[in-house]
């Protein structure tokens, strides 16, 4: 079974709400099943990690892959955050834009979003086989089947890699559609409202010098068809 599945496997409770998943602002807005967390983080390209460095909470961009309800995480063995993180609880989120919704007054100016908050635990992966895998699913997360097309990591990468495993505990989707939520006094003033969709659209790839001649690998052939396509127009924000 494709470990992705176990995410989705409809025999399984939510992910949420739990102590610290439970959505209080507009929580109409929030959703806990796996399937939903899972297509979010599947489609997400890259996550922020919040984690507190000596005293001082910082949040860190980072690519990630997903393995069932783990996140696999990595950078250099060095790496400050990945470091504190180390055995800690802590959160990672993945964010997606989809558009911009421009209102008739400034104040109801939103984003259209699907975001999740995940909470889990970390710890630095030793095993060489599981350091592999997580590696393995960081460049699958990014682009599907190119972890079969490119060189794996040597013995000397991968001592040069720190990779950590994030087992998700509970998590929360919140998602914002559709327009503008004007109000009705303003529905007669002469300003354009709308949304403006911003959907991640891949251009023509550009090959490095060596790989001038050539040809486009499959990975790219099929980039964008699964998924990151526009998504249908649902409300400020938060
Ligand atoms: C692209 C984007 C832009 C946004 N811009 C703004 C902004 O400018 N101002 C603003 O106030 N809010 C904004 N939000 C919404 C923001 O993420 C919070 O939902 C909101 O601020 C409420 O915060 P809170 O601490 O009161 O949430 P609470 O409802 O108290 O949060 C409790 C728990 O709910 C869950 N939760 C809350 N928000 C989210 C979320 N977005 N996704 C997944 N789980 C969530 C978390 O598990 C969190 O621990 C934006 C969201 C996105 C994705």
């Amino acid at each position: 079974m494709d470990p992705r599945d176990q995410l989705e496997a409809p025999d399984r409770a939510a992910l949420g709400p739990g102590p610290h998943t439970k959505v209080r602002r507009l929580p109409e807005r929030a959703r806990y099943d796996r399937g939903a967390i899972a297509a979010v983080l599947d489609e997400g390209l890259i996550c922020h990690l919040a984690v507190d460095v000596n005293g001082l909470a910082i949040a860190m961009p980072m690519t990630y892959g997903r393995v069932g309800e783990a996140l696999y995480l990595h950078g250099a063995v060095a790496n400050a955050a990945l470091r504190a993180i180390d055995g800690q609880r802590c959160a990672v989120t993945v964010t997606l834009l989809d558009a911009l919704v421009l209102a008739k007054s400034t104040f109801h100016h939103s984003i259209n979003y699907r975001s999740v908050v995940a909470i889990g635990r970390a710890r630095s992966v030793v095993d060489p086989e599981e350091k592999r895998t997580g590696l393995a699913a960081i460049v699958e997360h990014i682009i599907a089947t190119r972890a079969t097309e490119a060189r794996p990591p040597n013995d000397r990468e991968l001592r040069a890699t720190r990779l950590v495993r994030f087992d998700i505990e509970e998590a929360s989707l919140k998602t914002r559609s559709g327009g503008p939520n004007d109000d009705a006094e303003d529905a007669e003033l002469a300003v354009w409202a709308g949304e403006l969709p911003l959907p991640v659209v891949p251009q023509a790839p550009r090959p490095s010098k060596e790989s001038e001649r050539l040809p486009i690998p499959p990975s790219l052939v099929r980039y964008g068809k699964s998924h990151r396509e526009p998504q249908p127009a649902g409300t400020s924000a938060s």
